[in-house]
């Protein structure tokens, strides 16, 4: 924002009062610019400063994220900030239809509504297990649906959008694809609701931004995942980005899910920062599971069991 100063104003006040209304300003000639780092803040609040003779606003880049609804509905289960908090689980990747029915019937126990699991996995080395692919959108979505559960699950390519979409509830973009514009405009021509992870490396712009190429091409809601931004220290995987959740979640009003396994790709931190990351106004948490970490064919490290997760349970019972 830019707020212009009346002749003769008093410029130091007028500052002053900008600072109270948590802005941080940059002086310019006649006026002040906003830095992008200050407070939400309604601009007529600001117009009613003495001294202040008008505040511009420029046009958003995402209107039509601002203009989404707080709540994305995923086949009949709501989610936002305002509904009751979700649980998704599952394993890294889908590795049969036994384990995952397994997995699935021990999680609906505690409360997860969401069955998650890769079939095409993105994998930094090529050798790495890739996912059984078509097979096993079969796999999830039988033990979904055993269990009164929706699917979330990863679509990797543009040739996949129409196959995925035919399987999932949610169609998951993985943090690696949060810029192929192309393939966003494909999961938005699939008219579903989309859980747009958070690149290791996007400003908040441009997360904003994917999410308007999903809207703008026809998604029926963009859901954001906060999954840990690349930071120089590898103690933990990644650096889970709390700032960015409560910014999204309380100045901007969007449902936000937080992802603390691949996150921290540590399985001691991943309760402490689930609870961490409702209390600053997730809609829900992703948590990798598996019923036997030490043979899972990815992510192993990072899994929880099933019932670890009742310690998250109360605790979101007791919060509620
Ligand atoms: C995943 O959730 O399966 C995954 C691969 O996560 P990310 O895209 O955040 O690395
Ligand atoms: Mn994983």
């Amino acid at each position: 924002m830019i707020v212009i100063l009346r002749p003769n104003a008093d410029a130091s006040a007028v500052k002053r009062a900008l600072i109270e209304h948590g802005q941080w300003t940059v002086a310019m000639d006649g006026g002040f610019i906003l830095e992008a780092h200050s407070s939400a803040v309604d601009p007529a609040a600001l117009r009613a400063i003495p001294g202040v003779l008008s505040v511009s606003v420029a046009p958003s880049a995402w209107p039509r994220v601002d203009a989404q609804s707080p709540i994305v509905d995923v086949n009949g289960v709501p989610i936002g900030r305002d509904a009751p908090p979700v649980l998704m689980s599952g394993p890294c990747a889908i590795e049969s239809e036994a384990r995952i029915d397994h997995i699935a019937s021990k999680l609906v126990a505690h409360g997860v509504r969401f069955l998650r699991g890769g079939a095409f996995k993105p994998r930094t080395s090529p050798y790495a297990f890739q996912g059984h692919g078509e097979s096993a959108l079969g796999w999830i979505r039988r033990a979904a649906d055993r269990h009164a559960m929706r699917v979330v699950t990863e679509v990797m390519s543009e040739g996949e959008v129409q196959l995925v979409a035919e399987y999932a509830d949610l169609l998951q973009i993985g943090s690696r694809n949060m810029s192929n514009y192309a393939l966003l405009k494909a999961v938005g021509r699939a008219a579903k609701p989309v859980m747009l992870k958070r690149s290791m490396s996007a400003t908040i712009s441009e997360w904003l931004q994917a999410g308007e190429y999903l809207l703008v091409h026809g998604a029926s809601g963009v859901i954001f995942c906060e999954r840990g931004v690349r930071s120089w220290d590898p103690t933990t995987r990644n650096l889970l980005d709390l700032g960015a959740v409560a910014l999204l979640a309380h100045a901007h009003g969007l449902p936000v899910i937080v992802d603390p396994s691949h996150a921290t790709g540590r399985r001691d931190l991943v309760l402490p920062l689930a609870r961490a990351a409702l209390a600053a106004g997730a809609a829900g948490v992703m948590i990798e599971t598996h019923d036997e970490p030490g043979c899972a064919l990815s992510d192993g490290p990072q899994a929880l069991r099933p019932e670890d997760l009742s310690a998250l349970t109360s605790y979101m019972e007791k919060s509620r």
